[in-house]
């Protein structure tokens, strides 16, 4: 990833990069040869020194969309590789014939470049596929066979299950574990051809059935199953467990570094029983890497289980995998969030031992430090009212007459231009900057009001932003009593910026945008998609606490400057928050903008 090098991102320390500055300054990998791809232990030994001083890994399994947990370990494994002289690996782990689709692996490459994120070094692509690694699995299978670590089993499911104890009893032997290595070679390749039907038979590890620790009471190494897989076709009907297949496929890569969430902290005993045994029989090269465990990311009032994220999709909840309110990173680009949003929070993050659980609020603080400096602001009324300004003709000669307006594209960036509206006698304003009887405090329009006692307030005096001081007078009402339009007079000579302006003082300021020169557009506002912290805590249904007011769809006014406004453009909407052109429902004349959120945190308010 390009960054530049006089402004090095933040590092907040974290125990991951203690233990790589530490291997670092040991000269734990130094020198380790690299035979330029992934491979075994004499197709390392042939190359040359590794130019990587570190190398790590980000490896999706290709079933579904990438979440913001997903953000969080890629922005990790990437910016370890970045920030120590490190390659970081995009390898798809795709072992499992059933559930993987091209579709996602597509999708998953669009989502790390989004975020910033590179596996090109010099010509080199370091972008793998875990089933390219299959020969190799299957020859390392034989290879423990052979030396007497693995056996074919030919329990049923059940019986396996019966056998293998639980935390507080040792599990026993199966009837298997004692054949000859030369006879469960000879059934492993029968396995292997297709001669036993799905699941009649698992190769598994020899190591311990009275382990404390269950994941070495001779794990399953590999089953029989009939399935089309998206890489190689029919030509395995044998597939390697994940336990199994991880930990080669990052010492074929020569990954230092593997860094894992807490789940699979019991796996690591058999992460390196595996990998130490497959060294010493010369089939892969040392030095070994090393499996890291860190604490998951969860994003409070979302869920972000795959299954959880498929069925909001398939139950038409959302719109689909890509709406503004999905945790998936397609979701977080639609609704606005930027890269930059989305590392500054994965990084402040850190990593940890425990899970953490981080507010949308976190989001929405890194948004804004990014946009506010150069989102370019525009004002937008999103709940019209019309405003009359009665004596227009009077002060301007004409009905028809336009004040030309200005204001900088951005109040602190004068480079970044000037943005253009009319001021006429009709103008949109937010419904909510009017009322007829105002509480304590309200320095917004109202009409002339009679006190209590019988005395006389003028009616209210407020700015219309960039444009001129206007005085209430009144309003009009429908049959039902509603507002229709509030009636005011120009104050002459208040233009902003011209001389005296200041002369009458005001309150308020508020936005409006031109009847005349206004930009209809359908703004969708956007807000948590569920009323509770953490939806699904405690097996609760989720669908029970959906937000009813996740999405709600406003047609509003927009000033002229944002026509033709480009999809996924981002821009502050004076008063509102941050918003952006949605880049897939935006059509030319009328856009669509999605809010990112609001100018500060409101939820609750
Ligand atoms: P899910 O359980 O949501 O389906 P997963 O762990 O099965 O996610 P993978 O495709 O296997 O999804 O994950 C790829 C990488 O992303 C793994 O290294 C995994 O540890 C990491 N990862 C997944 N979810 C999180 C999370 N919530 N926080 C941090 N890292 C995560
Ligand atoms: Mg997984």
């Amino acid at each position: 990833m390009a960054h530049d090098p006089n402004t090095p991102p933040p590092k907040p320390a974290n125990f991951l990069r203690g233990i790589i500055e530490r291997d670092l300054e040991a000269g734990t990998w130094d020198g380790r040869p690299f035979g330029g791809s992934p491979g075994d232990a004499a197709h390392h030994a042939a190359g040359t020194p590794d130019p990587a001083r570190i190398r790590t890994r980000f490896p999706p399994e290709p079933n579904g969309y990438l979440h913001v947990g997903h953000a969080k370990s890629i922005c990790l494994n990437f910016g370890l590789a970045r920030d120590y002289g490190g390659i970081c690996h995009l390898r798809f782990d795709d072992t499992n014939p059933e559930k993987e689709e091209q579709e996602y692996v597509d999708a998953i490459v669009e989502a790390v470049h989004w975020l910033g994120f590179d596996w090109e070094v010099g010509t080199t692509s370091h972008l793998y596929y875990a089933s390219d690694y299959f020969d190799f699995m299957y020859r390392a299978a034989e290879a423990l066979v052979q030396a007497g670590l693995a056996y074919v089993d030919e329990q049923s499911a059940d019986e396996m299950r019966a056998r293998r104890g639980d935390f507080t009893t040792p599990g026993t032997d199966s009837p298997f574990r004692h054949r000859t290595p030369a006879e469960n070679l000879a059934r492993l390749r029968e396995m292997r051809d297709g001669l036993h039907a799905d699941g009649s038979m698992v190769l598994r590890a020899k190591i311990d059935m009275a382990s404390p620790n269950i994941n070495l009471r001779d794990p399953t190494l590999y089953r029989i199953k009939r399935a089309t897989h998206h890489n190689t076709g029919d030509r395995w009907c044998i597939y390697p467990m994940y336990t199994y297949a991880h930990p080669i496929e990052d010492a074929l890569e020569r990954i230092t570094h593997s860094i894992c969430t807490l789940e699979f902290e019991d796996q690591r005993p058999f992460y390196d029983w595996l990998l130490e045994h497959l060294a010493d029989l010369g089939l892969l090269a040392r030095p070994l890497p090393k499996q890291y465990e860190f604490g998951r990311l969860n994003l409070s009032y979302v869920v972000t289980s795959k299954r959880k994220l498929r069925a909001l999709v398939e139950e038409g909840i959302v719109e689909g995998w890509d709406d503004p309110r999905m945790p998936t990173i397609f979701g977080m680009r639609r609704r606005g969030y930027t890269p930059a949003a989305i590392r500054a929070m994965a990084d402040g993050t850190g990593a940890s031992k425990t899970n953490i659980w981080l507010d949308y609020a976190v989001l929405d603080q890194c948004l804004r430090a990014d946009l506010e400096g150069q989102a370019p602001r525009a004002m937008a009324v999103l709940d019209p009212l019309k405003l009359v300004l009665t004596n227009w003709a009077e002060v301007y000669g004409s009905d028809d007459f336009v004040e030309p307006c200005e204001a900088p594209a951005h109040p602190q960036r004068p480079e970044l231009g000037t943005r253009r509206f009319g001021l006429a006698r009709e103008v949109w304003i937010e419904r909510d900057d009017f009322v007829e009887r105002p509480p304590k405090g309200f320095f917004r329009l109202f009409p002339p009001q009679t006190l209590a006692d019988g005395s006389a307030v003028p009616g209210n005096k407020v700015r219309l932003k960039y444009g001129l001081v206007v005085e209430c007078t009144g309003c009009e009402k429908d049959a039902e009593g509603r507002v229709i339009a509030v009636l005011a007079r120009v104050v002459p000579d208040t233009r902003s910026g011209t001389p005296g302006a200041d002369a009458v003082k005001v309150k308020g300021t508020i936005t409006w945008v031109g009847v005349h020169d206004a930009l209809p557009a359908t703004v969708n506002l956007y807000d948590r998609l569920f009323t509770e912290p953490q939806p699904d805590a405690g097996g609760r249904d989720f669908r029970e606490v959906l937000n009813p007011r996740s999405k709600v769809v406003v047609q509003g006014w927009l000033e002229p400057s944002l026509a033709g406004a480009a999809r996924e453009t981002r821009v502050q909407f004076e008063r509102h928050g941050y918003f952006i052109a949605d880049r897939v429902d935006h059509r030319g004349e009328a856009p669509v903008f999605n809010r990112i959120t609001t100018l500060k945190d409101s939820w609750g308010a």
